[in-house]
């Protein structure tokens, strides 16, 4: 607790005088930690960098996050955390070209349809390719929903490219061609729901908003609650937690959405965190605690061999690849299994990526 006491004692005394010399060397190094840190690293032995893998498989069941009241954290060390990662974040930031300053609402909310569930490296060739072709909503309402689904290529998901195209139109129809900027409007999007609105208000117009993403959730499990994995579904407690923890200026706010989203894809990593690496790691209760295992609902990732997601992802390429309608013989070839094929093929046309004619199909024209 020591280390906590300090950080948040020199935290405090940062913004009673910004311009004292300690501040002024904290900033100058470019890190929020310079003294904690150097106490710190005569505290504790040499890190072993696979050490928090093995703990989350091998120690003991020590849950922690009772430690923590519901919706409460103290001031002190929330502004610690926040400046901390803002100042590791100016650092340490992609160079992502959604977040350039002269990204336009439009690029943002391409990246954000494509972002969910999809990684980062995934993305940035489909959404440069994307943007090129339709930069703006106008152009991409004006193309075929056909056209939409073939672009969105290997992404995964597919229904995406088409609420994406649904939302270009709606855009188009209510929204004099551009992106609305308020919550209730943004939810009105095909494809937008409460996070996807969150992230178009703060990254695209600057406003505060809760940006609760998967990897915020889990530094914020860690840090705060000290369990490895926040719960399957978003929980009012993590909800309030979050609002305390968003500055009150609405830029500075946005950026720490964005700082905060950024640590938990770099280095609060689901399976191998780098802790030696992490600007709040002197307050991270998952790591005072030794990196209790986690106890709580198996986490396995998305099977996906085998499975009606791959069959349907088969039987999209083959119609990806024909500008005319393909027989029905062509896709029996795409996929062994005829059941799932049938089966897939079914959910395909009910979700509207695939258009059946006779015994002939396509994409949507
Ligand atoms: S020290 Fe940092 S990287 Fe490690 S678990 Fe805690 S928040 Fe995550």
């Amino acid at each position: 607790m020591g280390g906590l006491q300090s950080a948040i004692r020199s935290e405090r005394s940062e913004q009673l005088n910004p311009g004292s010399r300690a501040a002024v060397l904290r900033r100058s190094e470019g890190t929020c930690f310079s003294v904690p840190e150097r106490r710190r690293s005569r505290r504790t032995p040499k890190r072993d960098p696979q050490r928090a893998e093995r703990a989350i498989k091998h120690s003991t069941v020590a849950d922690v996050s009772g430690d923590v009241e519901e919706g409460q954290l103290p001031i002190g060390k929330a502004r610690a955390v926040v400046g901390r990662i803002l100042r590791w974040y100016a650092g340490h930031a992609r160079d992502l070209p959604w977040r350039r300053p002269a990204a336009t609402p439009w690029a943002i909310m391409v990246s954000e349809f494509m972002l969910q569930q999809t990684p980062v490296e995934r993305v940035r060739g489909p959404w440069q390719a994307w943007m090129e072709r339709w930069p703006t909503p106008a152009s991409l309402a004006a193309a075929a929903p056909g056209d939409a689904v073939r672009a969105w290529g290997r992404l995964g998901y597919p229904r995406r490219a088409l609420r994406l195209h649904q939302a270009a139109q709606m855009i188009m129809n209510e929204f004099d061609g551009q992106v609305p900027q308020d919550r209730e409007s943004l939810l009105r999007l095909p494809g937008v729901g409460t996070y996807t609105a969150a992230a178009i208000g703060s990254f695209a117009y600057g406003r505060r908003e809760i940006v609760l993403d998967t990897n915020v959730r889990r530094v914020l499990a860690r840090l705060v609650y000290g369990v490895a994995y926040p719960s399957s579904a978003t929980t009012e407690r993590e909800r309030m937690l979050a609002g305390e923890l968003a500055p009150r200026n609405p830029q500075r706010a946005s950026r720490w959405a964005i700082a905060s989203m950024e640590l938990g894809a770099l280095v609060c990593r689901p399976r191998n965190p780098s802790c030696h690496a992490c600007p709040v790691a002197t307050l991270c209760a998952w790591r005072q605690a030794g990196y209790p295992v986690w106890n709580g609902a198996p986490r396995r990732g998305q099977a996906y061999a085998g499975t009606d997601r791959e069959c349907r992802g088969a039987l999209l390429a083959v119609l990806r690849s024909s500008e005319e309608p393909i027989a029905g013989r062509v896709l029996a070839e795409a996929w062994q299994d005829l059941g799932q094929r049938d089966r897939a093929l079914a959910s395909l046309v009910a979700d509207g990526l695939v258009v059946a004619e006779g015994n002939r199909w396509s994409l949507p024209g």
